[in-house]
C-alpha cells in the first residue's frame, strides 16, 4: 500500500518528467524546424556547414538529455519506494551506533552513493557526445582523478557540515532550523572566498594574464570600469573542454574574474576587453549579494520544512523511517525531494538570472563605447561553442539562465535597428 507522502512524491516526481518530456520535444521540433538553412536573423554568425553542426549538436544533446532526465527519475523513484533509505539507516547503525556523528557521515556516504547512477552519463556525455563534437579534451585517467577529487571533497565539507546540524537539534532545541539556516549561510559565504581559492585550484591552474599588451588594455578597461584589479585570472579550460568561457566570484577584498583560455584565444582583445566589462558588470550591479538573497530564502524555506516534517510521524513513518528517527532521514528526504518542488520555481529564478545578463550586457555597452564588441564577442561565442540559436521559446523561458543570443543583441543595439 502506497503511504500518502508517497502518493505525493510519485505525483512530483511525475509531474517533472512530463514536462521535461513536453520541454525537450518542443525543443527537439524547433530545432529541426530550423535545420534547412541558417535563419536569416543570424546569417553572420555561422556558416552552413558549422550551423548544420550546431544542429546535429544540439539534437544530440536533446536526445542525451531526455535519457539522463529519465534515468534520474527511475533510480529517485526506486530509491525512495524500495525501503532501501530506512534499511541502509537501520544496517549502518548496526555496524556504526546512532552517535550524532556517525549519522551524519551515513548521510554523507549516502548522497554520495546516491550519485553513483550519474557517473555512467557523464562518462558518456564527456567521451561520447563532447568527444564527437571535438570539444572534449579530457583523457580518462583526467576524469577518474576529478572523480575521486570530487568525492573527497564532498566528504572533506560535508561531513563536518552535517555533524554540525545535526548537533544544532540537540543544543538550541525548538528554534533550531534559524541556527541551522544561520551554519548553513555562513558556510555559503564561505565557499564563496575558499572556492576560488582552495578547491578550484584543485582542478585548474590559474595564471595571471601575462605582461603584454592585452593586460595593460584589459587592466585599463577594468580601472575606467571601477573594478580595481592587480591581475586577471587566466584558466586552463582547455586541459578538459574546447567549450569557452568567463566568469566572476567571490566578493569583497576576494572577487575575481577569470576568463577561460580557450577564450583568451577565441576573442581579439577588444572583445575580451567587452567580456571584461560585463563581468564587472555582474560585480558592480551586486548579482552575487542578489542571488545570494534568493538562496537565502530558498534555504530558510528548506530548513523550516525539515523541522516541521520530522516532527510529522505521517512524513518518516510514510517513507519507511521510525517516526521518531529524526532530522538525518528528514534532511535527506527534504534533500531528495525538494529539488522536485523548486523545478517549478526555475522559470523564476531563471528570469531572474536573465535580468542580471542584461544589466551586465548594458554595463559592458557603456564601458566599452558602444555595443559592436560585445555583440562580436557573443555571436563567436555561439558559434565556436555550437550554440543552439533557435531554442523553443517554452523551453528558454524555463531553462535558460542566460537570454538567447538574439535578445541579447536586441537589447544591446536597441529595438528598431
Ligand atoms: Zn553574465
Amino acid at each position: 500500500m502506497l503511504q500518502p507522502v508517497e502518493i505525493v512524491a510519485a505525483a512530483l516526481i511525475a509531474a517533472k518528467m512530463a514536462a521535461d518530456a513536453v520541454f525537450a520535444s518542443l525543443n527537439r521540433r524547433e530545432i529541426i524546424r530550423h535545420s534547412g538553412a541558417v535563419p536569416p536573423a543570424y546569417a553572420g554568425v555561422m556558416d552552413a556547414p558549422t550551423y548544420a553542426k550546431a544542429v546535429e549538436y544540439s539534437l544530440a544533446k536533446n536526445t542525451f538529455g531526455r535519457w539522463e532526465e529519465l534515468c534520474g527519475a527511475v533510480v529517485l523513484a526506486g530509491v525512495l519506494f524500495s525501503g532501501m533509505l530506512p534499511w541502509s539507516l537501520a544496517a549502518w547503525t548496526d555496524f556504526a551506533g546512532a552517535a550524532t556523528w556517525s549519522q551524519a557521515l551515513w548521510l554523507v556516504l549516502l548522497l554520495l552513493a546516491l550519485s553513483v547512477p550519474s557517473i555512467p552519463f557523464d562518462w558518456w556525455g564527456t567521451f561520447r557526445l563532447e568527444e564527437r563534437f571535438g570539444f572534449n579534451k579530457s583523457t580518462v585517467q583526467l576524469w577518474v582523478v576529478d572523480k575521486l577529487k570530487a568525492g573527497a571533497i564532498t566528504i572533506a565539507l560535508g561531513f563536518p557540515l552535517l555533524w554540525l546540524l545535526l548537533s544544532v537539534v540537540a543544543w538550541a532545541g525548538t528554534w533550531w532550523w534559524l541556527w541551522g539556516f544561520a551554519i548553513v549561510m555562513v558556510f555559503q559565504l564561505l565557499m564563496l572566498v575558499l572556492v576560488p581559492k582552495l578547491i578550484m585550484p584543485l582542478f585548474n591552474k590559474f595564471t595571471p594574464l601575462p605582461e603584454g599588451e592585452l593586460k595593460v588594455e584589459l587592466l585599463a578597461l577594468a580601472e575606467r570600469a571601477g573594478f580595481r584589479a592587480r591581475t586577471i585570472d587566466v584558466m586552463d579550460g582547455s586541459k578538459r573542454s574546447g567549450h569557452s568561457n568567463a566568469f566572476f566570484t567571490g566578493f569583497g577584498r576576494f572577487r575575481k574574474i577569470v576568463l577561460f583560455d580557450t577564450l583568451v584565444a577565441q576573442l581579439t582583445a577588444a572583445e575580451l576587453a567587452a567580456v571584461l566589462a560585463h563581468e564587472i558588470g555582474h560585480y558592480k550591479r551586486g548579482h552575487i549579494p542578489k542571488m545570494l538573497v534568493v538562496s537565502a530564502v530558498f534555504l530558510a524555506f528548506g530548513f523550516f520544512a525539515v523541522d516541521w516534517l520530522m516532527r510529522s510521524p505521517a512524513f518518516l513513518g510514510g517513507f519507511g523511517f521510525a517516526p521518531t528517527a529524526g532530522m538525518a532521514p528528514a534532511l535527506l528526504l527534504v534533500t531528495l525531494l525538494g529539488g522536485l518542488a523548486t523545478y517549478w520555481l526555475s522559470p523564476l529564478i531563471n528570469a531572474l538570472s536573465r535580468k542580471h545578463e542584461y544589466e551586465a550586457d548594458a554595463f559592458a555597452r557603456d564601458a566599452v563605447a558602444g555595443p559592436a564588441a560585445l555583440v562580436g564577442a557573443l555571436r563567436k561565442l555561439a558559434e565556436k561553442n555550437l550554440s543552439n540559436l533557435t531554442p523553443h521559446p517554452w523551453f528558454s523561458t524555463f531553462h535558460y539562465s542566460h537570454p538567447t543570443l538574439i535578445e541579447r543583441e536586441r537589447a544591446l543595439v536597441g529595438e528598431g535597428t
